[in-house]
């Protein structure tokens, strides 16, 4: 490794220079052809997004192009950090070689030996599974040379003038050389073995420690592989996100996982201590990470993609943008309904697909669903009304829709109801905006009627309260048919006169319901 150029690298920045002096040459960007104007706009969106998050939380945010980590931005703020990502690249490129002799050594042999517990990185640090070999003891090598015939136990051999003791140097040398083969395969003893080396015990002794260890260093790797349950849900990418965040003081510990669903993992954190006086980041955060495995996202499309917000930019990203995005949203979403002071979880920060934001509950422990929490009958009113004022709140400030809203989505927490999971809202302009908002009622509808309140509305009339629209039908086949034709309106509009219909959002403010 050269260390001028590593060194040299943070602070080249994030221009050609480092280029030159990255020690693995140039990281492999994979850009797609576009336009300048596409450039443009996505450029424009990363330093919007760069101002708000410095905003939010200056001092983690400082992103400069490392040859650390391909493709990627990193933060190479702090030393440490750098050398824990130099670590992780040299551990790849171990294991890279590691695998190479594996091979090697066992070439059609039926019998095969394993390095797999000599590996620095392991199966659940890496996207591919195809690494994952069976666990084997690798430290009974029956293809282990036999070792030189030791000193007896008096001490000596030969006689007269010809004696040679334990401590003579050539045999020490010689000794210490063979037992070099001692130290497991991970470590590098170069092809000394076989060869009538003398190793000085000075020599040996220093080897013999750091062999030990990197053993140390690989074992504490096993036993996190075997007891972590938090940590597996998440790639090597995302747990250096998460590592950052610690490390730069702005979370205090990350405690577990509290919901592993279909596109994201969520965490609890203690919070940190900010070093930004406007800054207060909350005693307990939430921590959701999108998945960035996209098969759970494909069906997600049609929430983004006619999303004219993220439209432009949505044809033209990759798979691991797209995900990045659903976090954005959220955070754009979220950000929005704080100001319109609906109870929701408070953005803490965004990097790339993880959010962080605060904790809805106490100690650990979650806010209970509105689906797994029995509420007295007057609670249950009381939430009814809740809801019902924050939709109109959420359709009329915010202009948005939920998109996914149902119990299972809002949190019972403080005496009251608050909303989370919005990734996918949308706008109520958007293609399917009013269909979603119609299904939304019709969860909270049959939810609160099941639930015994007997003032819920139908989902129909919650539909027009919240979006003040006054849809007639007396049927669902035709409300929806109804729906249907005031977006198609809308869209048709859009393409010919290139913009939203502002009947809306303006067109008969819908009256705001009070508790
Ligand atoms: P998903 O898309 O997986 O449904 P959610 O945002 O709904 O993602 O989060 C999943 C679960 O994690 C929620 O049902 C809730 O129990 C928990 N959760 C999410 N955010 C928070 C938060 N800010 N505070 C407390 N719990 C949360
Ligand atoms: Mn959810």
């Amino acid at each position: 490794m050269d260390p001028v150029g590593v060194a040299a690298a943070p602070d080249a920045g994030p221009g050609p220079a480092w280029q030159s002096k990255c020690p693995w040459g140039a990281p492999n960007t994979t850009s797609m052809s576009c336009s300048l104007a596409d450039v443009m706009s996505e450029q424009l969106a990363k330093e919007l997004q760069l101002e708000e998050e410095n905003a939010a939380f200056p001092e983690v945010v400082a992103v400069a192009e490392g040859p650390f980590i391909t493709g990627e931005n990193v933060d190479t703020s702090s030393d440490l950090m750098l050398a824990q990502m130099l670590q992780m690249e040299f551990d790849r490129e171990y294991d890279a070689q590691l695998r190479r002799e594996e091979k090697k050594i066992n070439g059609d042999s039926k019998v095969s030996i394993s390095f797999e517990n000599y590996r620095k990185v392991h199966p659940y640090d890496s996207d591919s599974s195809e690494d994952e070999v069976d666990w084997q003891d690798t430290r009974h090598d029956p293809y282990r040379a036999d070792k030189p015939t030791t000193t007896p136990r008096r001490g000596f051999i030969g006689k007269g003038k010809d004696i040679t003791t334990k401590h003579d140097e050539v045999v020490c040398g010689r000794k210490n050389t063979a037992r070099m083969e001692n130290f497991a395969p991970e470590f590098q003893v170069g092809d000394g073995i076989g060869m009538d080396l003398k190793l000085s015990n000075q020599v040996f002794n220093a080897l013999k420690q750091h062999a030990y260890s990197e053993e140390r260093r690989s074992a504490r790797l096993h036993e996190k592989k075997e007891h972590s349950t938090a940590e597996k849900a998440v790639d090597p990418k995302t747990r250096l996100l998460l590592y950052k965040m610690v490390n730069a003081g702005m979370l205090e510990t990350i405690t577990g996982c509290i919901s592993t669903g279909k596109e994201s993992v969520v965490f609890h954190a203690y919070g940190g201590k900010s070093t930004t006086e406007d800054k207060v980041i909350p005693p307990e955060c939430a921590i959701k990470v999108f998945k960035t495995t996209l098969n759970e996202f494909k069906n997600r499309d049609k929430y983004i993609k006619d999303d004219y917000r993220f439209k432009d930019r949505f044809s033209k990203l990759n798979p691991r943008k797209i995900i990045r995005m659903w976090a954005e949203k959220e955070m754009h979403n979220l950000t929005r309904m704080q100001t319109a002071g609906i109870p929701c979880p408070q953005v803490v920060i965004l990097k790339k697909h993880v959010l962080v934001m605060s904790f809805i509950g106490q100690d650990q422990v979650p806010a209970p669903k509105l689906k797994d929490v029995t509420l007295s009958s007057e609670d249950m009113k009381k939430a009814y009304y809740q809801i019902l004022n924050m939709m109109q709140r959420l359709y009329k400030e915010c202009n948005l829709v939920h998109a996914d809203l149902s119990e299972y989505n809002m949190l019972w927490h403080d005496g009251k109801v608050w909303l989370i999971d919005v990734s996918q809202s949308v706008e109520p302009t958007h293609p399917h905006g009013l269909e979603f908002l119609f299904r939304d009622c019709r969860n909270v509808s049959q939810f609160f009627q099941k639930g015994g309140v007997a003032e819920a509305l139908n989902e129909r009339e919650l539909f027009n309260a919240v979006s003040g629209l006054n849809i007639t039908a007396d049927n669902e086949v035709d409300f929806q048919a109804e729906i249907e034709a005031l977006e198609k309106m809308n869209e048709d509009h859009v393409q010919n006169h290139g913009k939203k219909l502002s009947m809306f959002s303006s067109d008969g403010d819908p009256p705001i319901y009070d508790e």
